[in-house]
């Protein structure tokens, strides 16, 4: 199936082939003519999947015809609400490449930066805006902008925005646009917070579940090294001494300990940098750039700055702290195997993590292999006695599994939900950890 196939237009076909999307993804396959018969949709779908396509072309194609009958209109008609300014970024970016041949104005707006220039653009007239929930009510509170003509409303990454804490501004601004409109909410997990806010803001959605956890997972190759808390470091230069780790992205829990890598990489003369919640929009987006043109090798991240990181050939995720909530696992390594290729995704576990490394393992239902080929590495034989025996346990359990059993246990570990007493819990860590 082609994009001609599923009645894309022509300019945005040619935009297409310029970025060389030779095919839809299973997303766009299901979405792109359930959105051009205006319908809502429910996606279960993380980035990576080309998920941003799939809502920005039919939006690209319906504004192109409203606006050709009524070209004097310039009024805000599409929004995309995103939790990061990263991904608020690219989701612009994309809008703007795929419609580059048709003529609709496309700005973004978050917060962070002075918002002067963001308001000059509003006011010269803009289509599709994209914008983080802070800085849009704020400008909505201040009358620069209004949403009475919104009739296409996108949520991207919806639990996200729940583990950032922004559910209230979304409500708020989710009643400032109008009932008749077409709407689009988009998470990668589906905990019942999310499934209530859906409830409220769709009507009638055609429910689209990618399922790329399965595919990605098993595309993506993934070791673990025991290690000592304080060994992480050497073991993350050991590693980084082999030349097949290209671009790296390394995942740290806090702030300070990304900053703290970065310096002690620099001492090596080891091209780094990090991203978090502490560092300027610009700080962060002359660091994304520079990694993305391959000048700096190692990208310290925390997981909600690294939200919406859309890197081409990202070689290897490292996760030198492993993630508190399962998921943020999946979306971890997710960011190697991008529009379905593979990558190489490693995670580092000291004594106190042993407990979060078996909770990944029982979502993603599948033994990651230990590696203990680094001065550094801890032999599994030398873990504490407890972890050990359900270690091995859960290694004789595995080998008994059929690769259909696998997948099996897979699918239903995807559709099990994270308690809303889980999300609270990681709700407030992130929140109180301001990352
Ligand atoms: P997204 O999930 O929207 O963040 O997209 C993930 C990556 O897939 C981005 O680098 C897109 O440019 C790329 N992509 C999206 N759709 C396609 C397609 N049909 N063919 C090839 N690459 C795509």
């Amino acid at each position: 199936m082609t994009f001609k196939e599923l009645y894309v237009i022509d300019p945005i076909l040619k935009a297409l082939e310029a970025k060389e999307y030779s095919e839809p993804t299973p997303i766009q396959l299901e979405s792109i003519p359930v959105l051009l018969q205006g319908k809502d949709i429910l996606g279960s779908a993380q980035t990576g999947t080309g998920k941003t396509a799939a809502f920005a072309i039919p939006i690209l194609q319906n504004l192109h015809f409203e606006k050709v009958n009524d070209p004097s209109n310039r009024n805000i008609k599409a929004l995309v609400l995103a939790p990061t300014r990263e991904l608020a970024l690219q989701i612009h970016d994309n809008f703007k490449e795929y419609g580059r041949n048709i003529r609709l104005r496309t700005t973004v707006i978050y917060g962070g930066v002075p918002q002067s220039k963001q308001v000059r653009i509003l006011q010269n007239g803009v289509d599709i805006l994209v914008a983080t929930p802070g800085r849009l009510l704020d400008l909505i509170q201040q009358r620069k902008l209004t949403l009475a003509h919104v009739t296409y409303l996108v949520l991207d990454e919806a639990d996200r925005m729940l583990d950032m804490g922004f559910v209230k501004d979304v409500r708020k601004i989710v009643a400032m646009v109008k009932k008749e409109r077409q709407t689009m909410f988009f998470s990668a997990t589906m905990p019942q917070a999310i499934v209530t806010l859906s409830n409220e803001m769709l009507h009638k959605p055609v429910r689209i579940m990618v399922t790329p956890e399965e595919e990605m997972i098993d595309k993506i190759k993934q070791s673990i090294y025991y290690v000592g808390k304080k060994k992480k470091i050497d073991l993350l230069v050991d590693l980084l001494k082999k030349k097949d780790l290209k671009s790296v992205l390394v995942f740290s829990r806090t702030k300070h300990g990304a900053n703290k890598i970065v310096k002690l990489l620099d001492q090596l003369d080891i091209a780094s940098a990090a991203i978090h919640g502490n560092k300027s929009q610009s700080a962060r987006q002359k660091a994304l750039n520079s990694f993305k043109q391959k000048k700096t090798r190692v990208l310290v991240a925390t997981d909600i700055a690294a939200r919406g990181i859309d890197v081409d050939e990202l070689s290897h995720v490292i996760n030198y702290d492993l993630p508190e909530v399962p998921e943020t696992y999946i979306h971890r390594i997710g960011r190697t195997g991008r529009a379905g290729l593979g990558g190489v995704a490693i995670s580092f576990c000291s004594h106190d993590e042993i407990d979060l490394l078996k909770d990944i393992q029982k979502h993603i239902q599948m033994q990651i292999t230990v590696k203990t080929d680094s001065v550094y590495a801890i032999e599994p034989s030398a873990l504490p006695i407890e972890s050990k025996s359900k270690s091995n346990q859960r290694n004789s359990n595995q080998s008994n599994k059929s690769k259909n059993n696998k997948s099996y246990s897979r699918k239903r570990a995807r559709n099990k939900k994270v308690t809303p007493k889980n999300y609270s819990k990681y709700d407030n860590k992130n929140r109180s950890r301001n990352r």
